[in-house]
Order: structure tokens, then C-alpha cells, then sequence
């Protein structure tokens, strides 16, 4: 079975080096699905995740019939749907006791016609799991990438820390798709264009009753979204940015609030403490530039999304889908040019842009719901949704496909265990 890369011991204290054809920083969503999609297609990738398992709690877990399209195509949606989760056909919400349905997604022409949600830790076993049955895919967790390397003016892959010391990772093409919080984009001249946003979420968990049923987004006096985990809700309030202290103010808000918007919750929210909320700082932002020579950045690197409507790890697939298609018939062979890097940044910066626009829009309806005592009503474009059923699809094709739906490219994997490098 051929490796995903060539070793070479390090010197007495030098760093391992190991030769690839394409390094990727970050086992998230579109790291690994990129590596994935790369491995079918006979390239050896190496990805570098810097934590030990992909355990993270408070992260992106909707599960968009788009992606889900890609498992169907890739001949994973059976494995994926043995899982635990749960299928949401339509976008409901609770709006001051009315109940409000935002897009519906029956009517789509995917493999499956709802958004499911999965913790994102059970998503990226699955990717992780099926890339390591390929040739080719080798993860590399506990891997922090610390510096670009360089050839001349090329990046020509990417140094880490590992367990056993430094690493070395040399390769045709690196890529960013370690997240909003990227560092090594930096080094690379890249930076992100944006501005924070004027909210907040806090996030934390809530015990639930077994078969308790709480709507999935309640709007009222604030906003409580309530995600079923089983034996346990995982929920986001939106507060004004900077509302959150973490004191006993703060907190008292909080439970005030959350057991108005759902009284159910009051006993429950009462004996959370504020150590146990995370506040999500949200972000809107993306770079202009997604690539230099030898270098592409995909997913949250290039474009922090609002955790509104629940597209980040959607979109981040999309791009890595899109970026497999287009490295994968050369990748083993040769460099790919910075015109080609091109291609995929513009195939995939206007879904992005387009859909941040999109969440703007939204944050200025949450700015005022995330005020204490504002007494919001329902939003035009929401009540005219609920007249018109055919909208309501309109929204679910948007919500659940995006703006430029991708297909993994069906071309067959060249023989590479066949080649010598
Ligand atoms: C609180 C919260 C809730 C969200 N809710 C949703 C939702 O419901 N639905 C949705 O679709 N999206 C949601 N999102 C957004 C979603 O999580 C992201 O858009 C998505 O995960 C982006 O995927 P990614 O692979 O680009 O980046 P990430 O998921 O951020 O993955 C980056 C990976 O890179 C690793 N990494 C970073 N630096 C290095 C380094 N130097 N070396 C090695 N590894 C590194 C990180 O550990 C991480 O595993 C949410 C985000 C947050 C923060």
C-alpha cells in the first residue's frame, strides 16, 4: 500500500520530513473532506489536526442536504445515517408563541430532503475513518502547524509540532483550512476583511428529559435555540456584543431570560453557572485573496461565517469539494498553477460572499432581538413567507444547497499505487 508520504528521519535534533503531495492544516470539516475526496482520487495528502480527537463541543452539527448529497456521491450517506442524529425537514421557530416555518426542503432534487443534525465530532470520525481505509490519507493528530516553508518565493508546505517533536511536511500545495482563527495565514500575507459583529452567543448545556420535545429556535424576549443531544440540550442565547461578563449580573440575565423564552428551562437554567458558558465571539469575515504560489485556504480560513442559518460547515464542504475536483487530476503529477488556484477561489468566493451579505442582513433583525425588554415583531420578509408555500421551498433550496451546489467529480482514481514518485 503506498503511503501518503515519503519519511525521512530527521537529523540527531532536526525535524521528520515527510513528502507529500498536498499538506493540509486543520481536521475540520474541510480539511478532511478535502483529504478525502483527494485520497479517492490516487493523491497522497497529509493532514495535520492539532488536537488529539475531533471532540469539540459548541460547533457547526447541522448536517445540509447538500452535504449530505456529497456523502450520497461519495458512497457514504448509509454509514453516515447509522449514526446518531436527527432530521429536520422544515426550518421552524416559536415567534412570540406563533409558530413560523422558514424554509421547508422537501421538494429538493438531493439524496435527502432535510437538514440533519450530528454532533460534529461523529461527522469528522466518519471522514477520518473512511480517509484512513484509503491509500494515500494519513491524519496526523496532535499536530500543530507553526511556520509555512518555503522554496524561493513558493510555500512548499508547512512545519509542525508533533508529539514526537518537529515535523517537516513538504508538498506540491498546502492548504489553509485551519479555521477562523487560522495563524498561519498570517504568514502567508493573507488577511481577513470584515468586521466583528454587533452580537454574541452563548452557549451551554441544559439537561433534557427523556422525550422532551423543545422547539429548535424560540424568539421572544431574546432568541433560545435548543439543539436535542440526546440526554442533554445544547443551547445559544444571542446577547448584545460584550453583554456577556461572566459575573453574577450576567448570569442572573441569562436564567432570566432563557426561563422566560422557555419555561420549562427554569429549574435547569437556574443551576448553570456562568464557568459553564462559551461565548462565541461572532464573526463575518474572508479574505481577498484566497491562494499564493503553492498555498489555497478553504472553509472558515477564507471566510468566517455568522453561525446564522447554519452554513459554515456546508460551505466549507462545498469548497472542499470544489477544490477536489479541481486539483485532483493533476495533483499527483505536478504543481498546480496559481491560475488554477484562481479558479477555485472565484468558484467559491461568490456563494461566500453572497451568503455573508445574506447573514448581515439577518444580524440587524438579531441586533434588536439580542436587546433586553425589545419588543420585536415578526419580520416582513418572515410574514410573507408564511403566505407563500412556494417561497418557503425557495428558501429551503437556498438553505439547504447554497448558492452553487457542487458535485464530487466522478472521474476515476489513477492507479497511483502504480507510479514511482
Ligand atoms: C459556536 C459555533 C456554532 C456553529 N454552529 C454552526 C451550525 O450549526 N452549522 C454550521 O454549518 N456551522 C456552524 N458553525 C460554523 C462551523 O463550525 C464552521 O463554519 C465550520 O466548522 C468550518 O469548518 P472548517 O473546516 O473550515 O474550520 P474548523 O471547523 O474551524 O476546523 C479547523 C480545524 O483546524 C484545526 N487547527 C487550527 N489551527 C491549526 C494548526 N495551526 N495546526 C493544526 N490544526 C489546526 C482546528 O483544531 C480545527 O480542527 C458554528 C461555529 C461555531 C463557532
Amino acid at each position: 500500500m503506498p503511503r501518503a508520504g515519503r519519511e525521512h528521519a530527521g537529523g540527531v535534533s532536526g525535524p521528520q520530513r515527510v513528502e507529500t503531495d498536498c499538506a493540509v492544516v486543520g481536521g475540520g470539516p474541510a480539511g478532511l473532506m478535502l483529504a478525502l475526496l483527494l485520497a479517492r482520487r490516487g493523491v497522497r495528502v497529509v493532514v495535520l489536526e492539532q488536537h488529539g480527537d475531533f471532540l469539540r463541543d459548541f460547533r457547526g452539527d447541522t448536517i445540509h442536504p447538500s452535504t449530505q448529497q456529497v456523502l450520497h456521491e461519495i458512497g457514504l450517506l448509509d454509514r453516515f445515517l447509522a449514526l446518531p442524529h436527527t432530521d429536520m425537514p422544515q426550518v421552524t421557530m416559536r415567534f412570540r408563541g406563533r409558530r413560523l416555518v422558514l424554509a421547508d426542503f422537501t421538494r429538493l432534487p438531493t439524496a435527502r430532503r432535510c437538514i440533519a443534525f450530528m454532533p460534529q465530532w461523529d461527522f469528522l470520525d466518519l471522514l477520518a475513518d473512511a480517509g484512513r481505509e484509503l491509500p494515500g490519507f494519513d491524519v496526523r493528530m496532535r499536530h500543530a502547524g507553526t511556520v509555512l516553508l518555503r522554496d524561493g518565493g513558493r510555500i512548499a508546505g508547512v512545519r509542525a509540532d508533533g508529539p514526537d517533536g518537529p515535523v517537516e511536511v513538504r508538498a506540491r500545495l498546502t492548504v489553509l483550512a485551519d479555521g477562523r482563527d487560522s495563524a498561519l495565514r498570517a504568514d502567508a500575507g493573507l488577511e481577513p476583511v470584515g468586521r466583528p459583529s454587533a452580537i454574541d452567543v452563548l452557549w451551554f448545556r441544559l439537561p433534557r428529559e427523556p422525550g422532551e420535545h423543545v422547539p429548535l429556535m424560540q424568539v421572544g424576549d431574546g432568541a433560545l435555540l435548543s439543539i436535542d443531544r440526546g440526554d442533554f440540550f445544547q443551547a445559544a442565547h444571542i446577547v448584545p456584543r460584550g453583554a456577556w461578563r461572566g459575573d453574577d449580573a450576567s448570569l442572573a440575565a441569562l436564567r432570566r431570560r432563557v426561563a422566560a423564552l422557555e419555561p420549562r428551562f427554569a429549574a435547569r437554567i437556574a443551576r448553570l453557572a456562568a464557568a459553564d458558558v462559551r461565548v462565541l465571539h461572532v464573526r463575518i469575515d474572508r479574505l481577498e485573496r484566497w491562494h499564493r504560489d503553492g498555498l489555497l485556504a478553504i472553509g472558515d480560513a477564507a471566510h468566517a461565517m455568522s453561525p446564522a442559518g447554519g452554513v459554515g460547515v456546508n460551505l466549507a464542504i462545498q469548497d472542499a469539494v470544489a477544490a477536489a475536483n479541481a486539483l485532483a487530476p493533476g495533483l499527483a503529477l505536478a504543481r498546480p498553477t496559481e491560475a488554477l488556484l484562481r479558479r477555485i477561489q472565484r468558484r467559491r468566493e461568490a456563494p461566500a460572499r453572497v451568503t455573508q451579505a445574506v447573514q448581515r442582513r439577518l444580524e440587524t433583525v438579531l441586533v434588536r432581538i439580542a436587546e433586553p425588554g425589545a419588543e420585536v415583531p415578526v419580520p416582513l420578509p418572515l410574514r410573507v413567507v408564511q403566505r407563500l408555500p412556494a417561497l418557503r421551498h425557495a428558501m429551503g433550496r437556498c438553505i439547504g444547497m447554497g448558492l452553487r451546489p457542487e458535485h464530487v467529480d466522478a472521474a476515476p482514481a489513477p492507479e497511483r499505487h502504480l507510479r514511482t514518485r
